[in-house]
């Protein structure tokens, strides 16, 4: 009853999917239009799951710890996502192949434990504070306590 070929996927999906069934290699040179993503220093804040215009991109929190990952089957390449990341987190090295996709749909890109901020309650990356301490304010709570009437611009932008 299991429909192992879904015969409404993409054609990428139905041919890893025809991969799986016959127990054959996909031809590596094969390319998805999914780029290779890499995530280092991300902060949690879900900024590039709501620029994808695929929805390509899911943060989920589970027992404390999140999780940012890349939907291959859903990615259609724009990097909007490396674009617009306000901490610069995200960046790309080439293209995804269809190998890729035979493993799995979705790759995950990063996952670390958060706490919640105690002022605005975002989930936020584990952290020692100036103190020694544990942190208990996300970064946008931090700065703004720290400089309430500064203006603040993400990293790599300027105003020239
Ligand atoms: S990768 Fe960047 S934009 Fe996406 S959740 Fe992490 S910090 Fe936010």
């Amino acid at each position: 009853g299991e429909i192992m070929v879904d015969p409404n996927a993409p054609t990428m999906i139905r041919l890893a999917q025809a991969h799986q069934v016959l127990g054959t290699e996909p031809d590596a040179r094969i390319e998805l239009d999914a780029p290779r993503l890499m995530a280092s220093g991300c902060q949690a804040c879900g900024v590039c799951t709501q620029m994808c215009p695929s929805s390509a991109l899911e943060l989920r929190v589970a027992d404390s710890v999140a999780h940012l990952s890349q939907n291959l089957s859903a990615c259609s390449g724009e990097n909007s996502c490396v674009a617009s990341c306000p901490y610069g987190a995200l960046s790309s090295s080439g293209q995804l192949r269809l190998a890729d996709l035979v493993d799995r749909d979705v790759r995950e890109l990063t996952s670390f434990p958060v706490s919640q901020c105690r002022r605005c309650g975002a989930d936020f990356p584990d952290g020692e504070g100036e103190d020694g301490g544990a942190k208990t304010l996300c970064p946008t709570c931090e700065r703004t306590t720290a400089d309430p009437f500064s203006s603040w611009l993400p990293p790599g932008f300027t105003l020239d």
